[in-house]
């Protein structure tokens, strides 16, 4: 078993979006195709957060190699153009909801990319869902945590879980930091509201034994070529990149 088990950083698959102001959050279809045929290729099987969570805290010896694929924001794109890639390689993966903007649009990114996108709406991620895709949760609103009183916290945090799992009729044990903002009490509201997990946008690749409420991840963008993805899940090298 290996000492490392890289969590991949996704947001949307698909082209990007005319008059976008960055890039790199867009991975293109074709390229994340490449991507999930590499990993199968070379003996790796896309898990869910809540799968990593076990063999990461040491409780469940893998004798696989692993590799967790999570996508932050619900786009509507991860069920329309990634679900059906995952599914022919039997990989599965985590998808982080925003639970007050369901089949809405991702407002929060206008200022800094330009324009937003689609994100999934109830029957898109109930196919993820049945598919047997995990669900993860991201806040109600997608609101940078450290700003925020106790109450609001709590609220965004908890109150995101709670709407998630009424809604789907499921368990949500996974977070995502919104921005990568997190701090000790931002932390240890997660840990209050219930979540066994939590990644933030710190990059490096997990190890058996980190802290489950901090957990780093590989980020995969648009300008990463085939080569540069296998050293970042495979080397050190994504953890400066
Ligand atoms: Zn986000």
């Amino acid at each position: 078993m290996s000492a490392v088990l890289p969590v991949l950083m996704y947001h949307s698959i698909g082209p990007v979006p005319t008059g976008s102001r960055r890039r790199s959050i867009f991975v293109g279809t074709r390229a994340f195709a490449r991507q999930m045929a590499l990993l199968a290729h070379c003996g790796y099987r896309g898990v869910t957060m809540d799968e990593a969570h076990a063999v990461l805290q040491g409780g469940v010896v893998s004798p696989e190699k692993l590799c967790a694929l999570t996508f932050d924001d619900g786009f509507l794109d991860n069920i329309t153009a990634a679900l059906p890639i995952l599914r022919r390689h039997g990989h599965r993966a985590t998808c982080y909801a925003v639970s007050d903007r369901i089949g809405q649009r991702n407002r929060w990114s206008q200022d800094v990319l330009g324009v937003t996108s689609p994100l999934a709406d109830e029957g898109a991620l109930r196919a993820w869902i049945d598919a047997g895709m995990e669900l993860g949760a991201h806040t109600r609103t997608h609101a940078r945590l450290t700003t925020l009183d106790d109450a609001t916290l709590e609220d965004e945090v908890g109150g995101g879980k709670r709407a998630l799992e009424d809604r789907f009729g499921l368990r949500v044990s996974q977070f995502c930091y919104p921005w990568g903002a997190h701090d000790d009490r931002v932390v240890e509201a997660v840990r209050r509201a219930g979540f066994a997990g939590a990644t933030t946008t710190v990059r490096g690749r997990a190890r058996i034994g980190v802290d489950p409420l901090r957990v780093p991840r590989v980020h995969v963008l648009n300008q990463h070529h085939l080569p540069q993805f296998w050293l970042k899940l495979a080397t050190g090298y994504g953890d400066r990149r």
